[in-house]
């Protein structure tokens, strides 16, 4: 395969823009080589600059959960441009979203649309802390929420310590009011709740976890912090911005039977255009700008293309789609196992309906320690030799693969011979 389009794009694109990119993780540096520049896409199938065609199981980070490039949703898409791109008043679109919104998302009543996921978090969190009047957030260590000031924290040391900044120009006086413990850890959450309980405005998790790899939820973590955000009085907000209408057709919460406070969503929702949300019940909702005090606002909220895009998506979603999700699944699953197992490279395969995590370890992977076991200099070779093969994996150990409606056995079974190809050139 020939990259030289790509190589020759970023050297150019590295004085135009910080580090090449917009976004760090697509400036592949944990994977040791030069991006490589998308130009088209359709279904499962995406190309590049110089030609190359991948299947793809990055799906521009989660959204495209239909694939690339619907004809019915680029149609609608084109339609909206041409009636509209944006009026900043309200439409009948904003209305039709929420409602699709509010009826499958089981903790719902209401919705506020932002544009994207780390929007929805921020807002989320300050109207956590409007309507508890408390300050500290509970986060959990390896999560991403966004880049907003009070997510981009690290645990201090030990246990129920003040978190300190995951970067500079983040103030330490606004990181002390974030505590940090590890996913899945129920009794970290009891002794920070036992010292800081009435101090505690929320709980932010992802259902799911997806940004250390995938990291599915301990039987019982999810009830526990219900139960214990409950008996404090502090909201449970779940961070479905990856999870949201990607693990089940009702999200995560509807997958688990836990209904949170607050959802923040984002990906999935916005069918690859830029929306997120945050949404609950109505008496916590109700406490944002204009029916409330905790402000909130957006020039491009609610945007008609965007809203549009979401609309078409989630209403291709059935609960078909998720058995489909779930059958290819089990194919790429058993194919990754199968094929490690033969040439005995270390692996730890996670699973949460369509969103697949492989670590090159073969510790047990609960949280985001026993992630950072896995071989990190082989998860940069593995990258490679899979994209020689046309296979697009997200170019990071910390992140999941995802499926789409327009993935199909073929496809899989393509893949599962990648790796088997892959694996054996590893093992030598
Ligand atoms: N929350 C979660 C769980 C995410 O995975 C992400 C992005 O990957 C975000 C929030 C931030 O969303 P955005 O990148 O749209 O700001």
């Amino acid at each position: 395969m020939s990259y030289e389009k790509s190589i020759q794009a970023f050297s150019e694109a590295v004085d135009l823009m910080p580090g090449g990119v917009n976004s760090p993780v697509r400036a592949f540096k944990s994977v040791n080589t030069d991006p490589i520049f998308m130009e088209s896409g359709k279904g499962a199938i995406i190309k590049d600059i110089d030609g190359n065609e991948y299947i793809d199981y990055v799906l521009s980070w989660g959204p495209l959960i239909l694939g690339h490039t619907h004809p019915e949703v680029v149609a609608a898409i084109q339609e909206q441009v041409a009636k509209g791109a944006s009026f900043g008043a309200p439409t009948l679109l904003e209305n039709k979203l929420a409602q699709i919104v509010i009826d499958r998302v089981p903790s719902v009543e209401m919705v506020r649309f932002v544009s994207s996921g780390t929007e929805a978090t921020m807002a989320a969190l300050r109207l956590a802390r409007g309507f508890t009047g408390r300050d500290i957030i509970l986060k959990f260590e390896g999560s991403y929420h966004g880049h907003g000031d009070s997510l981009l924290i690290k645990a201090g040391s030990g246990v129920a310590t003040l978190g300190l900044p995951d970067s500079p120009g983040v103030p330490a006086d606004i990181a002390k009011n974030t505590l940090t413990v590890a996913y899945n850890d129920i009794e970290a959450v009891q002794v920070v709740f036992e010292k800081f309980g009435q101090q505690i405005a929320g709980v932010i998790v992802e259902p799911v976890a997806g940004n250390m790899g995938v990291v599915p939820p301990k039987p019982g973590f999810l009830e526990g912090l219900r139960k214990v955000t409950e008996e404090n009085g502090a909201l449970l907000i779940f961070d479905e911005v990856m999870t949201g209408f990607r693990v089940d057709y009702n999200c995560a919460q509807g997958y688990f039977g836990v209904n949170p406070d607050l959802t923040c969503l984002g990906k999935v929702v916005g069918g690859g255009l830029p929306v997120g949300a945050f949404a609950g019940k109505r008496e916590i909702m109700e406490h944002i700008a204009p029916a409330g005090s905790v402000y909130q606002a957006g020039t491009l909220s609610g945007n008609p293309l965007a809203m549009t895009a979401g609309i078409e998506t989630l209403s291709r979603l059935t609960p078909e789609s998720y058995e489909h999700f779930k059958k290819l699944g089990d194919q790429l699953e058993a194919g990754i196992r199968e094929a490690a197992t033969k040439y005995n490279i270390p692996h730890t395969v996670n699973r949460a309906g369509s969103m697949i995590g492989l670590f090159l370890t073969n510790e047990e992977v609960v949280d985001f320690e026993s992630a950072k076991t896995s071989d990190l200099a082989m998860f940069a070779e593995y990258f490679k030799l899979m994209a020689e093969e046309g296979i697009y994996l997200p170019p990071s150990q910390f992140e999941g693969l995802f499926i789409s409606t327009a993935h199909t056995e073929e496809h899989i079974a393509k893949t599962v011979q990648a790796f088997h190809n892959v694996f054996a050139k590893l093992a030598k």
